[in-house]
């Protein structure tokens, strides 16, 4: 991987089964009080909150192979062995998931947000963390994509959509989580240069990653006084923390980023100064579908384990299917996760169509649908008894994956705190 260097761009799978529409490699300017980007060329039908097309189906079934044959015989494993799969990553980023919602004129495969969450949602069936690992990835690959200039794009776009560069996303600090304007990480100008100082904590990728998109101080006016840049892994004095001991997500790690007057060009910097606050906000409403569809991934593989159980396990003479009691719980599992999924449809419809209320809607989904795909999951344990505790029935994975979806991203506090101040500033 040489970093530095202007790449073509692929083409992938994606791209040939549905024809796409070239992009120009040109930035586009950030949008001001309140004003939104054009809409995409793809138009969203209102139907689609109800029914797939064609074209989703192809994107969902291709996904759903890829997430059974290359990731879910390998799951338990990789948990075990908290190895994180490159190889795998890369094979999929060859078919069009680097760069699921990024443009196509640096490889990546121009889908929407929509096509994006049955993506994620289809390969977290396989494995919640190598998914949303990948939901990570995706996200900052669209925020080069989308804030970057022409020479910043064409520079890493190509690497990042092909997944010969990994990406990372830092924002948390170890003082600094929920309240991300409070971030203390500085950067000084200096010349041509930028000089960061400071530490992020629970960085997804990082260590393996190869670009990092950090958001730093550059003045102490609050959330304008954030400003956002492209670290690449070799800056000098930049370096990592252990590889952190967690209760899921093994199947990628997370470090610390630590910047000891790491320097980097000052062409790194994304957008203008005080723009790091919008740019890491925007990301993140994607970011937080995607974090949802993996949830609801992992819930589905956990109902779908349990269906198998109850078809066989016997109890009282019966079978566990045949108890009424449980049989009820099945079904508020299943009304749970399509009523989770129709949300998050609704929402990812609303990114992509660009409405005044996706923020919104973005976060009212990422509470509902990881509270979901949460409490699914448990209750698959349970339905499993014993056995759902034991490693090799693969449940209590898909629990621990799905924990920390509640967590980050925002919490779900943080979530419930969106919504209620719109709530109220509407009032
Ligand atoms: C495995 C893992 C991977 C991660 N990956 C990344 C990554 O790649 N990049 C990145 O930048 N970050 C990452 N994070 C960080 C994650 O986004 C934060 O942990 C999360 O935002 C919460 O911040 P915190 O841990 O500092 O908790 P705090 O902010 O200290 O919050 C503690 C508790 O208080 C609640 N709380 C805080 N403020 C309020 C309030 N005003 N009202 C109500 N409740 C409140 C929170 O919801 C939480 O329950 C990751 C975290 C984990 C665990």
């Amino acid at each position: 991987m040489i970093l530095g260097v202007v790449r073509k761009a692929r083409p992938n799978a994606f791209l040939t089964a549905l024809k796409p529409t070239p992009r120009p490699l040109t930035p586009r300017p950030l949008p001001v009080n309140g004003e939104r980007e054009p809409a995409p060329s793809r138009k969203i039908m209102l139907s689609q909150f109800f029914a797939l097309n064609d074209d989703h189906r192809a994107i969902a079934d291709m996904a759903q192979t890829f997430a059974r044959e290359k990731i879910a015989p390998h799951a338990l494993d990789w948990d075990e062995r908290k190895h994180f799969p490159v190889d795998v990553l890369r094979e999929a980023a060859a078919l069009g998931m680097g760069g699921i919602y990024t443009g196509e004129d640096i490889g990546g495969s121009g889908l929407t947000r929509l096509d994006a969450v049955l993506i994620f949602e289809a390969l977290a069936g396989g494995c919640p963390a190598v998914a949303a690992y990948l939901s990570i990835h995706n996200m900052a690959t669209w925020m080069i994509d989308r804030f970057g200039d022409a020479a910043q794009r064409g520079k890493w776009g190509p690497g990042l959509t092909c997944m010969d560069l990994l990406a990372s996303y830092c924002l948390t600090e170890p003082s600094a989580g929920s309240d991300a304007a409070a971030i203390k990480m500085k950067a000084r100008r200096d010349g041509d240069f930028y000089v960061l100082n400071g530490v992020k904590q629970f960085i997804s990728g990082a260590g393996a990653s190869d670009v990092y998109i950090v958001m730093a101080r550059t003045s102490d006016d609050g959330a304008r006084g954030m400003t956002a840049f492209v670290v690449e892994k070799d800056a000098p004095g930049l370096s990592f923390g252990a590889n952190e001991r967690k209760m899921g997500w093994n199947a990628q790690p997370t470090r610390q980023v630590i910047c000891d007057d790491c320097r980097i060009p000052a062409a790194n910097r994304l957008g203008e100064e005080g723009q790091g606050f919008k740019i890491a906000m925007a990301g993140l409403d994607g970011g937080r579908l995607n974090i949802a569809a993996c949830s609801l991934g992992g819930a589905a593989a956990a109902l779908d384990k349990t269906l198998a159980y109850m078809g066989e396990r016997q109890a009282f003479g019966k079978k566990l299917n045949d108890f009424q009691a449980l049989q009820f719980r099945l079904a508020d599992m299943a009304i749970d996760l399509e009523a989770a999924r129709t949300f998050l449809w609704r929402a990812a419809s609303a990114l992509d169509a660009k409405t005044p209320d996706a923020t919104q809607l973005c976060a009212m989904a990422k509470k509902f649908v990881t509270d979901a795909g949460f409490a699914v999951a448990n209750d698959a344990l349970q339905l499993h008894g014993g056995y759902g505790y034991l490693a090799d029935y693969g449940v209590e994975k898909i629990v621990r994956d799905l924990r920390v979806h509640q967590i980050l991203e925002g919490s779900n506090e943080i979530m419930r705190l969106i919504v209620a101040r719109r709530l109220i500033e509407q009032k």
